[in-house]
This record gives structure tokens, sequence and C-alpha cells, in this order.
């Protein structure tokens, strides 16, 4: 579990729960039902910390969902003010972050494929500067810590000390049965060069498929990992980005009872 004298967002809401975290809700904001049915879902659970959703996606190949961008915004303001759940979505421009802040996004995350690029993250650093809102970082796409040390390392030079760290694995060419290896030494070292820095795990991205969400989640917690992020859907099968991923807020309910949890002291 993270350490550190600096209380930060991450930090207090673990020093309060005691368990690790747990960001949860779709991988897109599709409709303002399916945002709100989710965060209402998720919120009965009593076990979410944060709603994740994506507003702009950055999809592989063009012409598919590249999300609904700033018309999802006020829905997602309806989760924080109505249902009462802080909330977290990507971004990966200084528009997208003007955008975010205006409509009072809790906590913002840097994704996999704007962390492999030094001037992207250069400019969010520079206009996430001052905000002092939190902000996550998942790996880069490709199994290079240094990219992913560097991008937290232009957030904190910029005075961002709010910082979590999202880990969704690796893009590989070897088969494999995950979308991204896990290659959970990377991790590792990223932690021992940023101890401070909560360390959340994303189960979704590194599977790729729901029937590995348990296992993997499990081998995060066993790890002591300070979080999870876990893609949530209505209806996952017809869900408009990562449908072969996501799960039921029901089917969470089930995962997190099946969990085992260590003991954790801070
Ligand atoms: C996501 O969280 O939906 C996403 C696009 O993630 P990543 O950047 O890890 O691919
Ligand atoms: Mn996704």
């Amino acid at each position: 579990m993270a350490t550190s004298s600096a209380t930060t967002f991450f930090t207090r809401l673990l020093a309060n729960k005691g368990l690790p975290l747990l960001i949860a809700g779709p991988c897109s904001a599709e409709t303002e039902d399916q945002v709100l049915t989710t965060a209402r879902a998720l919120k009965a659970m009593g076990q979410v910390d944060l709603f994740r959703s994506g507003v702009w996606k950055p999809r592989t190949k063009p012409g598919g969902f590249e999300g609904m961008g700033p018309t999802a915004l006020p829905w997602l303001q309806r989760v924080r003010e109505e249902v009462g759940l802080p909330v977290t979505i990507e971004v990966a421009t200084p528009r997208h972050v003007e955008d975010a802040l205006r409509h009072g996004i809790d906590v913002l995350w840097i994704g996999a494929r704007t962390t492999v690029n030094p001037f992207a993250v250069q400019e969010l650093a520079d206009a996430l500067a001052g905000t002092g809102v939190p902000v996550m970082v998942k790996n880069p796409v490709n199994p290079d810590v240094a990219l992913w040390a560097g991008a937290l390392e232009r957030l904190e030079r910029v005075g961002i000390t709010d910082l979590a760290a999202i880990h969704r694995g690796f893009s590989t060419f070897a088969p494999s049965r995950y979308r991204n290896s896990p290659t959970w030494q990377l991790a590792f070292e990223l932690k021992a060069r940023f101890p401070q820095v909560p360390l959340v795990c994303d189960p979704s991205h590194i599977s790729g498929r729901r029937d590995l969400i348990l296992p993997v989640s499990q081998k995060a917690l066993d790890l002591d990992y300070d979080g999870l992020m876990i893609e949530t859907h209505p209806d996952p099968d017809h869900a408009l980005s990562d449908a072969a991923q996501q799960v039921t807020p029901a089917r969470l309910a089930e995962i997190l009872m099946e969990l085992k949890y260590r003991y954790r002291s801070s």
C-alpha cells in the first residue's frame, strides 16, 4: 500500500477505506441513460470509490465509435451531483482538460496511447499545472517503464503530486491469453521508482475478456496493489467499445464477493 507523508486524494481515500480503491464504470459513455443506470447500480453496491467513463475514445482504427465528446460531460456531472459518485475520465489534449474541468470532473487520467508520447504528456502537464485536479497515468501501450516514469515525472515537475499509476498491461507480439500482457515485473519497477504513488490495476484492459477479470484482480490484490479499475456496463455484449471485457454491475458485485482481500495496514 502506498505510504506518503503528503495527503493526496488517493491516499486519503485509501486511508479512509482501509481496502484497495475500486474504480468502475463503462468503457465509454454512450447515452445518458446508460451512464446513469450504471452509476446508480454501482453506487448501490457501496464499494465503488470513483466512477470511470470514456468520453473521447482513442480507437485503433478510424470510423468506429470515437466517443460522445463534450455531449457526455453533463451526464457525468449528474453522476457526481445526483448519484453522489466522484467521476474520472481520460484526457488526451489540453482542450479535453479544459472541457472536463469546466464540468467539474473530479479526477483525470492519461491513457496508454498518450503516455507513449512525451510531447503530448508535456502539453497535458502544462494544462494541468495549478488546477489541483488528481491525475492517474496509465502505462504506455509498449513495455517501456521509462516512458511511464517519464510521464509521472513531467507531472511532478509542474507541481502535480496528487498522482496514481494505472497498470493496464502491455502489447506484445507473442501469442498470449491476455489482450495486453500484464508483465507484472514492469509495474513493480514503476512502484520501486515511485513508492509514494498508489498503483491501480486495470484487469479489464489486461484481460480483454470477462472470464479473466476475477483471476487478474485477485493476482493484483495478492501483489498488494492499491486499487482496481474494472469496466462495467449494463449490457456488455452491446457495448460500443470493449464489449468482450466489460461486466455487468451484478457480475462486479459477485467478483467483489469472490475476491480475497489481504489485511492492509497503512
Ligand atoms: C480505457 O480505459 O477505456 C482505455 C481506452 O484504456 P487504455 O488507454 O488502457 O487502452
Ligand atoms: Mn476500454
